[in-house]
This record gives C-alpha cells, sequence and structure tokens, in this order.
C-alpha cells in the first residue's frame, strides 16, 4: 500500500469476484466509516480453511491468516470470498469479524439468493456492502442492533439483508463515532 495513509482500511478480494462488489464495498466503507480504503489481494486462495466434513470453509481460521498478513499500515483488513464460510456452531456465515479486532471476512456465497433477473441481480453489490459494512463494525467493537433498520442487525436470512438499511442507527453511529475518536483516527 506504499503511500497509504495509517487509518486505511485494506479491501481483500479473494478469488475470482466482480470487481463491482469491491468497489461497493470500498464505497460504503468510505461513506460509513469515512475512511480510505486500499484494494490488497492479501492471498490466492482461502482452501487452507476447506473443512472436508462440512464442505465449507472455516471463516475463524480466515481472520487469523488475514489478521497475520495484513500490512503494518492497514488499520483493519476486509477479505471478500466467493465460497461458502462457516463457524462450528452455525450452518453458515454471511461473514465474521475478530471483534475489536483487525481484521474480518464476508462472503458473497449465500448473498445472491433469489436474484435471477438482471434486475434482481442488481441488489447484489448492496447486499454484500451491507454485509461488509456490519463485519468491518465489528472490528470497531459494535454489537448486534435490535433496530432492523440498523447496519448492526444480526440477519439470519436474506429477506433480512434487504430490509435493513445502508446506514448504521443512531446509537450505533455513536458507538462508532466515540471509537473512531479513541483509536484517534
Ligand atoms: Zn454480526
Ligand atoms: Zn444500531
Amino acid at each position: 500500500m506504499g503511500c497509504a495513509a495509517a487509518h486505511t482500511v485494506a479491501v481483500s478480494p479473494i478469488g475470482n469476484l466482480q470487481p463491482e462488489l469491491t468497489a461497493a464495498v470500498c464505497g460504503a466503507v468510505e461513506r460509513i466509516f469515512n475512511l480510505p480504503t486500499a484494494v490488497l489481494p492479501l492471498m490466492d486462495s482461502v482452501d487452507f480453511a476447506f473443512d472436508h466434513t462440512r464442505e465449507q470453509y472455516h471463516s475463524t481460521l480466515i481472520l487469523e491468516k488475514l489478521a497475520s498478513l495484513a500490512p503494518p499500515e492497514a488499520f483493519k483488513v476486509l477479505a471478500l470470498v466467493g465460497v461458502d464460510l462457516f463457524i462450528p456452531i452455525l450452518t453458515y456465515v454471511y461473514g465474521e469479524a475478530q471483534l475489536g479486532g483487525r481484521a474480518c471476512v464476508v462472503s458473497v456465497h449465500r448473498l445472491d439468493e433469489g436474484l435471477a433477473t438482471a434486475v434482481q441481480k442488481a441488489l447484489l453489490p448492496a447486499r454484500v456492502a451491507k454485509e461488509a459494512a456490519h463485519e468491518l463494525a465489528h472490528t470497531f467493537d459494535l454489537r448486534h442492533c435490535k433496530d432492523p433498520a440498523c447496519i448492526m442487525h444480526y440477519c439470519r436470512s436474506i429477506r433480512d439483508v434487504d430490509r435493513k438499511s445502508d446506514r448504521l442507527c443512531r446509537y450505533c453511529r455513536t458507538l462508532l463515532n466515540d471509537e473512531l475518536k479513541r483509536t484517534g483516527r
């Protein structure tokens, strides 16, 4: 990232992903967090996280690897993957984050659910951006929010993702601003 500022969020697409998705994520990070982004592919694949029994990818292992690969100048690192993610207690996850930490990951794998026509497919970048902002906010120590319109609302289904807005509620916004101030960014 060379000359990138110390508060840059490194957005790391892994594998074959549409560039529009990465662009949508960068846009959401810049708008919601008011932080600069840099696209930085940190690895070629997440095959190391594949679980042969579940035939899915263990997201916690991806987070550990991301944190170890992130350059010092990256404030946070947000990876985008195309594969199906899980954590042991859940069937699948849209993403995972290190709470109050540095790394988070989002999968586009299940976010295209119900998108068949071209018009519907245009919804995908917005869904990915919402879930990416959600995971990134966890790295700023934000927890889940009861407000169904808030980015920090926990989504059990794709309907929940579509129903929530692309912003933080006033309460979560205050928490994020305090955390950004506290970390001096
Ligand atoms: Zn969450
Ligand atoms: Zn909220």
